[in-house]
């Protein structure tokens, strides 16, 4: 019947309609994808049938059993048929257009029946009693009727025995309980209202009980530390509303999961809202570290399309500038508002009276430095205090000395205490400058520091003109995967701005001839392959202005003094004088605050002295 085992068989096949369970398996192969996307479905259904309670349970990872009931308004007797049948929908008349449901495909049922052993038993309201109709593998029984309350249950057994190829493609039911998890969760904090279950013996249970205040269903997914570390955004452009919660910079994560979007209500994976979280953190964030956000995107049905793929997980949005704009906007201006503060810890009554920087140095604590910093924004690194392009140079040659001995025991120049982050007077544990102002103490994380003007002046002087490089005495010969190659080889002139120098040296390596001097000593290899992933991952979304920024950011990361390092006080003030030449330099790319400041006020409180 194939032809396979005559392969050069010339003679036509006669062209006939599949079946309607061969048709059913093959949507099946892109909706279902796994058990939880039976649990999507399901659970959508049920939010479609105005469910208040939905209760799922799971046996073997949702393979051998998966069951979802709900309180909706059920479906009639005369409909059950319907229900399982190819395109058949209660939610989409003539306009595919105005979608404002969760389903509209019609086509979850009969998919999930044609690969399973499937029941669904329903009441409504006005029923007398309920009924129930089976798929076996895409066979169906007729209704028959059934002991049950208002609402819907359907009975998933024995998911993919009709496509052993899928079946094989399952991951242990470690990984599916957990896939369900995390499907019942995105989808609940789209309906606070609504109380969910999870259990099962193969999982711990999982309940969310519906409450009116949407934050504390974002609280029960993501837990409090999230509410205690989020800012409110709220905005609104041309008809598009933007809001939900982000988190500040500090409270981050190393992958992108804790990211939740909606589209009217929908989740949604969408590429364009994930690169505008990312471009929206840009500047706090390091390019491996990931905030938490809760986002919910409200816009006119006509002007984004669901119909994108059967899992209805992708949208496109009609003018995706404007969405991409708000979001970033609006995410900015949380952050800007709310100074960035760091992560909630301990919450000792002793760091409470630290303050954290905030970046900008504006505000009364500075005042009386007289120090403005909206006039030094534009000032490049290495053209204030000597701190630039021999900047590594310099941590380098510092000799093994801590000037922790030494400093302390000497008066501090008095000019040097009017400036805002004052006096080095010692460095303690190889990291933590201690500085004096005329009414302050001052703990500055040198690493982190370091990091942060390293950033800000590679994209200063990349808009201004070429970064100094040093020349290797060999051309370093790097490997890499050809399209890594491609990326790099294509940005090349780009990199050269920064004082990176390659070129590509066959298909698959690059030769690095120069690295930018204020890095320092790099290891070129690893510095190639995150810039490679750089590129990739933004080459087609983002603005140059982001992308170089954050080429800038990955080579800081790379080039930062790290922990550890001696250093004299004339370096150590140096530092201080950069810092505060350098706007943003409170927070370190990762958003962590780069000094504290303890004012003597609150010492003498600390100390009871007031
Ligand atoms: P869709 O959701 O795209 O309409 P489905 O195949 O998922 O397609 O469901 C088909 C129809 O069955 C729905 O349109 C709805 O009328 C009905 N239905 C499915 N599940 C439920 C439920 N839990 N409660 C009430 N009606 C349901
Ligand atoms: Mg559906």
């Amino acid at each position: 019947m194939t032809g396979n085992a005559n392969p050069v068989m010339l003679t036509a096949m006669a062209i006939h309609q599949l079946s309607e369970t061969i048709i059913n398996q093959i949507a099946a192969g892109e909706v279902i994808e796994r058990p939880a996307s039976v649990v999507k479905e399901l659970v959508e259904n049920a939010l479609d049938a105005g469910a208040r309670r939905i209760d799922v349970a799971t046996v073997g990872g949702g393979l051998n059993l998966i069951r979802v009931t709900d309180d909706g308004g059920g479906i009639a007797r005369e409909d059950l048929h319907l229900a399982i049948s190819r395109h058949c929908t209660s939610k989409l008349s003539d306009d595919i257009n105005d979608i404002r449901s969760l389903g509209f495909r019609g086509e979850a049922l009969p998919s999930i029946g044609s690969v399973s052993r499937m029941t669904i038993r329903s009441r409504t309201e006005m029923a007398d009693a309920g009924y129930e109709i089976s798929v076996d593998g895409g066979r169906v029984q007729a209704a028959r009727p059934a002991a049950a309350n208002r609402g819907t249950l359907v009975e998933v057994h024995d998911l993919f025995f009709a496509t052993p190829a899928r079946l094989k493609f399952m991951k242990g039911e470690r990984a599916e309980t957990t896939a369900i998890n995390d499907v019942v969760k995105r989808v609940a904090i789209a309906f606070p209202n609504v109380h969910f279950t999870v259990s099962g013996p193969d999982r711990g249970a999982l309940e969310m009980v519906g409450t009116s205040d949407p934050m504390q269903r974002i609280a029960q997914v993501l837990g409090k530390e999230f509410a205690e570390n989020a800012l409110a955004v709220d905005a609104q452009r041309e008809g598009v509303r933007l809001h939900g919660h982000v988190s500040i910079p500090s409270f981050s994560r190393a992958n992108a999961l804790q990211q939740f979007a909606y589209v009217n209500g929908r989740p949604v994976r969408d590429k364009l809202i994930a690169s505008a979280i990312r471009g929206a953190y840009a500047d706090t964030l390091a390019r491996d570290r990931h905030p938490v956000v809760v986002l919910f995107l409200q816009l006119d049905p006509a002007d984004v399309d669901v119909n994108v793929h059967p899992a209805k997980a992708d949208v496109r949005f009609r003018d995706p500038g404007l969405v991409r704009g708000l979001i970033i906007g609006a995410i900015r201006e949380a952050l800007a508002q709310a100074g960035i503060r760091p992560a909630t810890g301990a919450g000792t009554s002793l760091a409470g009276a630290f303050r954290p920087g905030t970046g900008g140095f504006r505000g009364e604590e500075f005042n009386n430095g007289g120090f403005d910093a909206d006039r030094s924004i534009h000032r490049p690194l290495e053209m204030s205090g000597g701190f630039g392009e021999s900047a590594q140079a310099r941590f380098d040659s510092a000799p093994a000395v801590s000037a922790d001995s030494r400093a302390g025991s000497v008066a501090p120049a008095p000019d040097l205490l009017a400036h805002p982050l004052g006096a080095a007077r010692a460095q303690v544990h190889a990291n933590y400058i201690v500085a004096q102002t005329e009414n302050s103490l001052i703990i500055v994380d040198q690493h982190a520091a370091h990091e942060r003007l390293v950033y800000e002046a590679l994209k200063n002087a990349m808009h201004a003109r070429s970064l100094p490089s040093q020349m290797l005495l060999l051309p370093e010969i790097v490997d890499l995967p050809s399209d890594d190659v491609e990326r790099l080889a294509s940005h090349a002139q780009t990199l050269e701005k920064f004082g990176l120098r390659l070129e590509r040296f066959g298909p698959g390596a690059i030769a690095v001839r120069e690295t930018p001097a204020m890095l320092g000593e790099v290891d070129v290899q690893s510095l190639l392959r995150d810039l490679a992933d750089e590129i990739a991952d933004n080459d087609t979304v983002e603005a140059l202005k982001e992308r170089l920024d954050r080429i800038a950011s990955t080579m800081a990361c790379h080039g930062s003094v790290r922990s550890g390092r001696l250093l004299k006080p004339e370096e150590m003030n140096a530092l201080l004088r950069q810092m505060e030449a350098t706007p943003g330099s409170g927070t370190c790319n990762h958003g962590r605050p780069t000094y504290i400041e303890l004012k003597l006020t609150d010492i003498e409180r600390l100390f009871g002295r007031r």
